[in-house]
């Protein structure tokens, strides 16, 4: 399969703070790619630009083909990149049924975005218990599903994850987890920027480590699990 996503020499900058330094990273069709390191090192940076969230300082992002690293996340949105933001950016006013509604406001046939809110809720049938309930008052690990949800409406070709597991109860990180590993195994794209490296590196297919602004290693998730470096430096051992 090819390559859904590549990424050159990523720069991000905050003023005179260079929070990304030069990154190199791909994922292919149907992978699930995690980007772990510690607080600060840069991910959410990184996705962030990936998603047009924040515009680079220098590097090149292909994007199914095309340059993407001077377009904005409209743009992207529209290209098939689904972004679920770090704290999950739900619109807390409105009802769950809002929220998956505006994931598909890009589609203007029914039945299609019918069929897609069915396909959410087979994933979280507990969105699909408290459609009118306002996203406000939901749970954090309800927000991070809604949107999840929300972003799968739009059918997106490539699912940017940032720190799903953030604030959420083991049992919720969990089940959200196993979410992500049905997500994949059903043929989705995913870049995972997550700060729990084991649960993680379980379920990607590779991963890359970030520190201080580069990826300092790469591998599967299996190598990095057994690597004395990650063990030490992220698995607590
Ligand atoms: P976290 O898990 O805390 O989100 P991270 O690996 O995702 O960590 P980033 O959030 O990308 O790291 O932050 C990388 C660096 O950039 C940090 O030093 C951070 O303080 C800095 N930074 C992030 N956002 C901003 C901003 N809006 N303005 C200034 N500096 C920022």
């Amino acid at each position: 399969m090819g390559t859904l996503l590549s990424v050159k020499n990523l720069k991000v900058s905050y003023g005179g703070i260079n929070a990304v330094k030069g990154i190199d990273l791909h994922v292919d069709q149907g992978e699930l790619v995690a980007l772990i390191g510690a607080n600060g090192a840069g991910k959410s940076s990184s996705l962030k630009a990936i998603a047009g969230v924040l515009t680079p300082s220098a590097g090149e992002i292909r994007f199914s083909s095309r340059p993407t690293e001077k377009l904005p996340a409209y743009d992207l949105v529209q290209l098939g990149m689904g972004m679920v933001p770090e704290g999950r950016g739900v619109f807390k006013r409105m009802t769950i049924l809002e929220n998956l509604q505006m994931g598909a406001f890009l589609k203007k046939d029914a039945k299609a975005v019918q069929q897609k809110l069915e396909e959410v809720y087979s994933y979280f049938p507990r969105l699909k218990e408290r459609l009118p309930q306002l996203a406000g008052t939901l749970s954090g690990g309800e927000q991070q599903m809604l949107a999840m949800g929300r972003a799968m409406m739009a059918e997106p070709q490539l699912l940017l994850l940032d720190e799903p597991s953030m604030g959420l109860s083991p049992i919720m990180v969990e089940t959200i987890f196993d979410v992500i590993r049905n997500l994949s195994a059903s043929g989705m794209t995913i870049l995972l920027v997550e700060q729990n490296a084991r649960l993680a590196l379980q379920i990607a297919n590779r991963a890359y480590v970030m520190e201080s602004g580069l990826i300092t290693l790469s591998g599967s998730g299996k190598e990095l699990l057994e690597d004395s470096r990650v063990r030490t430096a992220y698995l607590g051992e």
